[in-house]
């Protein structure tokens, strides 16, 4: 956006007020263009967000599901320890009900972390399901 708006910072309100108008306007029609092509493409969510899920999708090996209540969707989530990272397993609470889980990201972004894609591989739960709205095209 601050692209978009880049060279009208030196004009005059009226000006400032008309070249915002314009090139925001034709910015939203260029996004519409572009999400109706990954829609029409089949897509769901952005290429970003796609990458954000894969990252932490390749990430899912290095997690168990050590416990679980079926009561309140409570998983305890190990990681396991690696060779190349000398710091000891940590175990995460994660709450499917209430979208947290204590590392956090889960409930900052509303994008499923690591341990909510172990959890939801764990529980044969579509993990789009904890994808927020907002990121859907
Ligand atoms: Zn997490």
């Amino acid at each position: 956006m601050n692209s978009v708006l880049k060279r009208a910072r030196s004009l005059p309100i009226c000006a400032i007020i008309k070249a915002t108008f314009e090139r925001t306007a034709t910015w939203f029609v260029e996004r519409g263009v572009k999400v109706d092509s990954m829609l029409r493409a089949g897509h769901q969510y952005t290429k970003e967000i796609n990458a954000i899920i894969r990252k932490n999708q390749q990430q899912v090996g290095m997690c168990q599901v050590r416990r679980y209540s079926k009561e309140n969707n409570e998983f305890q989530v190990q990681e396991m320890f690696s060779p190349h990272d000398h710091r000891l397993p940590i175990s995460f609470t994660v709450r499917l009900n209430d979208w947290w889980c204590d590392c956090g990201h889960f409930q900052a972004l509303r994008l499923p972390c690591h341990h909510v894609i172990t959890v939801c591989s764990f529980s044969h739960i579509d993990l789009t399901s904890y994808i927020h709205p907002v990121y859907s095209l």
